[in-house]
């Protein structure tokens, strides 16, 4: 059969560049079709932190004793076991390599930057100088300086399939042949038809909104042609969702320290200032999925526009929807509830207005006591509430972070059907995949993570195998 190209990767993202070098490594003829009119996808747009361990950063940092095993039993552990150990196994043992990688062509982690991004206690949260553009750069840059080709603004419509097998692909009407094509379109946060379909709890009608949004095409293009030919789909309803207030489209990431959050049973569920990694989770498994901020007046005036008490991580952050000018105005729009005492606003909100009071009362004791006795939030300052007007803000986890439901893959990144066999000629990698995550994040930098290295993953295999087989049908390359 006459190829075009040994391999051919739909999407130009993270993991689609790194599988389009590894593929040219291996010497391999490679193409890269990407839908949009740039290379990068979300990664680019991304906060370019990176999940890894015993890297050169860390051991720059003083941190020389991070294992593969340690960041395998966390992540494993994290899950309840949930996860596939061996692409945990493969993640643990190949993402120390990968960042070194990425550091050979050109991205930059300073070792100040390295934060603990998951709720581990070590820090193996690599932030990317430049952010997400940091990382993209230097992949794109890459695969320009090694003559890879790429179509730009073609998005891909259907994969080829013959004979039981993979054979390219269709964009834009032409074909393009391949005997291996590597799926890394990237997750499926725009598709609001898919995300009930595959991830209903994070749909919040009105709400819902995806960090991907200035990524057209995040689409979950990648699992709806893989469907087409046979592919399991697994993952359901896994991700991450971040808390907001729903005011705007603006990544809020964290609620601010200053405010209590109630359930409708009247009660605190959490410490306000638990990681964005959790946040979500625990909003989402509140009755009806969802919450209110309550605050009085002086934590109002006082706190909202006072960065010293906004920003607990001191990472020089403000929250503009948490600001007084911001709130005032969302009360004049009737979306901030604003009454003269706890009861009245209960009763606004409909939530438990005895158990709100007795909340209220613990909390503000506590408040006069210098701390958070019963969730333990580290607040820099604690506000009291005690005189009206009193204020609630509605809140949900219903901003996407990731999408984790998707395309299975086996330990070399093959596509495996409903029935867990390969789909011949058929690799992916990236956030398509709904093998990885589970239905816990582990931390910031693993889906970065994900992309790089099983997209490294599927590029070398993908690549052995076409030249493999055209070793044995005497094709030459
Ligand atoms: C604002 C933001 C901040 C984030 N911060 C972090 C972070 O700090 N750390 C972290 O680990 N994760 C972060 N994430 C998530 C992370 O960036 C992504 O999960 C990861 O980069 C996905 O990489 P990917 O290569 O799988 O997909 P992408 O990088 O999204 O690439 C997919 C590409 O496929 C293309 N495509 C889609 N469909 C088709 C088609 N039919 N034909 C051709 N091309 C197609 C898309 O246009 C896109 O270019 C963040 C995401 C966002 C948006």
């Amino acid at each position: 059969m006459d190829w075009d190209y040994d391999v051919i990767i739909v999407g130009g993202g993270g993991a689609g560049l790194a599988a389009a070098l590894m593929a040219h490594k291996e010497g391999a003829r490679c193409m890269i079709v990407e839908a949009d009119g740039r290379l990068g996808g979300a990664t680019a747009q991304s906060g370019g932190v990176f999940y890894a361990c015993g890297t050169s950063v860390q051991r720059a940092a003083g941190i020389m004793d991070d294992t593969p095993d340690d960041l395998y039993d966390y992540l494993m552990t994290l899950n309840q076991w949930q996860l596939r150990p061996d692409l945990i196994r493969y993640y643990a043992d190949h993402c120390g390599a990968a960042l070194e990688w990425l550091i050979e062509l050109g991205s930059e982690f300073p070792k100040e930057w390295l934060v603990k991004s998951g709720v581990d206690t070590v820090a193996r949260g690599h932030s990317s100088q430049g952010a997400g553009s940091g990382i993209a750069d230097a992949l794109i840059n890459a695969a320009g300086a090694k003559g890879i080709d790429t179509a730009l603004g073609s998005r891909v419509e259907e994969i080829l399939f013959e004979d039981g097998r993979v054979v390219g692909i269709r964009a834009a009407g032409a074909e393009l042949r391949a005997p291996t094509v590597v799926i890394t379109s990237g997750g499926f946060g725009n598709n609001p038809e898919m995300l009930r379909r595959l991830y209903p709890s994070a749909c919040h009608e009105g709400w819902t909104w995806a960090v991907h949004k200035d990524v057209p095409y995040v689409l979950g293009d990648g699992i709806t042609l893989a469907e087409k030919l046979g592919a399991g789909v697994v993952g359901h309803d896994t991700g991450l969702v971040l808390p907001t207030s729903g005011f705007s489209k603006s990544l809020e990431a964290f609620l601010p320290p200053w405010i209590i959050a109630v359930n409708k049973e009247g009660r605190r569920f959490m410490s306000e200032l638990s990681p964005y990694s959790v946040c979500g989770y625990l909003l989402n498994a509140q009755t009806e999925r969802k919450a209110w901020a309550i605050f009085d007046e002086q934590a109002l005036v006082e706190a909202s526009t006072n960065t010293k008490y906004l920003d607990p991580y001191n990472a020089g952050i403000s929250i503009p929807t948490w600001e007084e000018p911001t709130l005032r105005a969302q009360v004049a729009a009737g979306r901030v509830k604003v009454a003269d005492s706890l009861a009245a606003l209960a009763d606004q909100v409909g939530i438990d207005g005895a158990a709100l009071a007795q909340t209220v009362a613990r909390y503000n004791a506590d408040c006069d006591a210098g701390g958070d006795f019963q969730f333990f939030k580290k607040a820099p300052a604690y506000f009291p509430i005690r005189r009206g007007p009193f204020y609630a803000v509605e809140i949900r986890a219903a901003i996407i972070g990731l999408t984790a439901a998707g395309l299975d893959i086996d330990r070399q990144a093959r596509v495996l059907d409903a029935h867990q066999q390969p789909i011949p000629g058929l690799y992916a990698a990236g956030e398509v995949l709904g093998c990885f995550h589970g239905a816990r994040y582990g931390g910031g930098g693993l889906s970065i993570g994900n992309a790089v290295v099983f997209g490294r993953l599927a590029g070398t295999e993908a690549a052995r195998a076409a030249l493999a087989e055209q070793v044995e049908t005497g094709v030459a390359a």
